[in-house]
């Protein structure tokens, strides 16, 4: 995860301790070098900007160059501007008030919306939670099998209707049948397409406002980098989002959608798919984060 970003960080930074007293420009080099290695690593042009304004803002307001640790205290500055980049703290699903609570699970086909939504309930069953997943790709019955085979191997109950090919329907009847059964966790697996298109999103519009659930996830592949990214832009536009989560972090990425997601939509990132086995699914914390790519 990270690697070629986590390499070229941890090389400047060596640099830089490797200095003892810092001038100035040993400073300047070193943040040309972090702004080049987050531009390789797709992060938005935009949010690099910021970030290295903000890093420079701090740096020169601390009368850093006559601190006992220079280069100490400069990477700590680095670390704690990444973290709160990507959020600052762990950020939890909201839950209803009065159970169910209603998640809707929302993204593009291939994506891991219904391998999440799976992990999903296996992770938040851990914790006590009693989940019901919820199979509304109307269009895909391939994906209805899917989530129903998943369910099988969780052993979590798979609600689906039988010819029905309205989510709405399928979404209500769910929430029903939750709480006639005592299930206090409701995962929705929407329909994808294969990119963002206006059918999708007015679906997906219509179905919140149906349904209102209690949180929407939004699923990105963040394999694909900016373009998850603008995904995420995208879909906040028109439903609002909770959260996002990130699959496929195991893979080789580069980064740029884990560090730009947060800063362009104002969302958090609350998990993050780190396989493909169902307990591959992990609550996102940027300061671990922070802290794996930093070394
Ligand atoms: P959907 O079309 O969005 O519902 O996507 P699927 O849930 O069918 O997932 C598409 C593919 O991505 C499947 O082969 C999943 O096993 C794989 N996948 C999902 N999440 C992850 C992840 O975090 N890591 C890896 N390596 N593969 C994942």
């Amino acid at each position: 995860m990270f690697a070629n970003l986590a390499e070229r960080l941890q090389d400047t930074f060596k640099k830089l301790r490797g200095k003892g007293r810092l001038t100035e420009s040993d400073v300047t080099e070193a943040l040309r070098e972090v702004r080049l290695a987050l531009l390789e690593a797709d992060v938005n042009f935009k949010v690099v900007k910021d970030f290295i304004a903000k890093i420079k803002e701090r740096v020169v307001g601390q009368e850093l160059l006559a601190s006992l640790n220079p280069a100490q205290h400069v990477i700590k500055i680095v670390h704690d501007e990444l973290s709160l980049l990507m959020g600052g703290s762990n950020s939890k699903i909201n839950l209803a008030p009065k159970p169910p609570t209603v998640v809707m699970m929302v993204g593009l086909n291939g994506a891991g919306k219904t391998t999440t939504s799976a992990k999903l309930a296996n992770l938040l069953r851990k914790q006590g939670r009693r989940p019901l997943l919820v199979a509304a790709d109307v269009y895909r019955p391939a994906a209805v099998k899917q989530l129903q085979v998943l369910g099988g191997q969780l052993n979590i109950p798979v609600f689906t209707l039988n010819d029905s090919k309205a989510p709405v329907a399928i979404g209500r009847a769910a929430a029903d049948s939750a709480v006639q059964n005592g299930q206090d966790l409701v995962i929705i697996d929407t329909a994808g397409r294969q990119e963002v298109n206006e059918e999708l999103m007015a679906e997906l519009v219509n179905m919140n406002e149906a349904i209102a659930p209690h949180e929407i996830l939004l699923v990105i592949d963040a394999m694909t980098g900016q373009a998850a990214v603008n995904v995420a832009e995208a879909f906040n536009s028109r439903l609002d989002l909770d959260g996002v989560v990130l699959t496929k972090l195991d893979g080789d990425t580069r980064g740029g959608a884990a560090l730009s997601v947060r800063a362009v939509t104002g969302k958090p990132i609350k998990f993050a798919g780190v396989g493909e086995k169902l307990d591959a699914l992990e609550p996102f914390y940027p300061d671990r984060m922070a802290e794996r790519i930093l070394g």
